[in-house]
């Protein structure tokens, strides 16, 4: 059994889900897909619910648009009325929701909204697929997927989803499932997210409950390239990787696979394809276990929207530990990702990714302990197995703010 997962790209239109069914035929077999919401539709389902939650009137206005668009995919899909129970039956329990009160919890709303991109993708490809002659069962990953209540950034519950998936998805007269990337469920039947990009991880988690034979990402890139072709001009292929460069990559920033996407994968020692939608026949980019040294060109990773915060006590006390430990928990309860950290006697520099709202309340909690001085608008540049030329290249006309070199990797925070 196999997991394909899609992404937004690769279902965001009537030809793109056409071209996705084209995928399935080549590779026939069990299989589970994940798929995520189309286009740019978890964007939108974040608007509609801070507008919702603010209560400031835009929230039909956008709830129109999104209909819109899934109408108009439907539409050019041609699936007829009949095949469309569960997709109105989801805009009707979307309409119903939007008519209540928000309560006081923002994640929470949140959660209970944004999952309706997965949830509406699923049933149309499904519903697609089956008028099509590909017969599919369409499930949703809510019953199976077990997490606490951490709204946006729920923490799995390996042990009841490992029931609870292996119930679902038996393949029981059935060769392919249809299902959602990125959502889950809480004990009492609270949806929640795992965090934005997360239906990679989804897919990592099933396949390792179900012991899937391999994960295939398609995605639109040819496979994971050295660089990100939005930033550099000429960018290389990687035909394979271990899963240690692999997690090295994406903890870096490389937008190509979720960073938690490859432990539940490496345990179970289950290779992971990243493959070209628009050429299904390439062989993309393999990632497995790898026991010889990988001759790898210099990869380029760009971190954006990083601040850079330096601490100062007055009194020395970053010499101990318990302070470090304090700093540390009070970015976590702040949800606040910390990038690099680089310390002396007195001062700790934190590089961290800026939050959406900025990061003014979090400086003046901070300025109650220490003295701080911070950047914004800054970018953590990693490069893995540098070598001269690729330091000059990363660092040409721009200005370091902090440097750290282990003997493959380089990271610098640049203004
Ligand atoms: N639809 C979700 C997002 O855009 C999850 C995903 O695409 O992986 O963040
Ligand atoms: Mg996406």
């Amino acid at each position: 059994m196999k997991i394909f997962k899609f992404g937004g790209a690769s279902v965001s239109s009537a030809p793109a889900i056409k071209n996705v069914a084209a995928i399935l035929e080549m590779y026939p077999g069990k299989k589970v897909m994940v798929i995520s919401a189309m286009g740019s539709t978890t964007n939108e389902l974040e608007l509609l619910a801070r507008s919702y939650y603010k209560k400031d009137h835009k929230t039909d206005g956008i709830l129109q648009r999104i209909k819109d668009y899934h109408s108009r995919v439907i539409e050019e899909l041609g699936v007829e009325a009949g095949n469309l129970t569960q997709v109105n039956h989801l805009f009707s329990i979307l309409d119903e929701r939007l008519k209540k009160m928000p309560s006081l919890h923002f994640d929470y709303e949140y959660d209970q909204l944004v999952c309706f991109g997965e949830l509406l993708s699923t049933a149309i490809v499904s519903a697609y697929l089956n008028q099509t002659g590909t017969k599919n069962k369409w499930i949703d990953v809510r019953d199976s997927l077990r997490t606490d209540d951490t709204y946006r950034e729920a923490t799995v519950d390996w042990k009841w989803s490992a029931m609870l998936v292996n119930n679902s998805f038996t393949f029981n007269g059935v060769d392919l499932y249809v299902t959602q990337g990125f959502i889950g469920s809480t004990t009492t039947n609270q949806t929640t997210t795992l965090g934005r990009e997360g239906s990679d991880f989804t897919a990592a988690i099933l396949a390792n409950l179900l012991n899937a034979e391999s994960v295939t990402i398609w995605k639109n890139v040819p496979g994971v390239l050295n660089a990100d072709p939005t930033d550099f001009a000429d960018t290389e292929k990687l035909e394979e990787l271990s899963y240690k460069e692999a997690i090295e990559l994406a903890y870096s920033g490389a937008k190509v696979i979720h960073p938690k996407t490859i432990k539940p994968l490496r345990n179970k020692n289950i290779p992971l394809f990243v493959r070209p939608f628009d050429f299904p026949e390439q062989a993309g980019t393999v990632i497995k276990e790898i026991d010889y040294q990988l001759d790898l060109v210099p990869v380029y990773i760009l971190k954006k929207k990083q601040a850079l915060i330096t601490l100062s006590p007055d009194d020395f006390s970053f010499v101990g530990i318990d302070l470090l430990s304090e700093v540390f928990s009070f970015f976590k309860s702040n949800r606040i990702k910390v990038n690099l950290i680089q310390q002396s006697a007195i001062d700790l520099s934190l590089c961290v990714d800026e939050p959406e709202v900025g990061l003014e309340s979090v400086v003046m909690e901070l300025r109650k302990q220490f003295d701080v001085r911070y950047n914004t608008g800054l970018v953590l540049a990693t490069i893995r197995f540098y070598n001269d030329e690729s330091l000059a290249k990363m660092g040409r006309g721009r200005e370091i703010l902090m440097e750290q070199k282990s003997r493959r990797t380089v990271r610098m925070v640049l203004k």
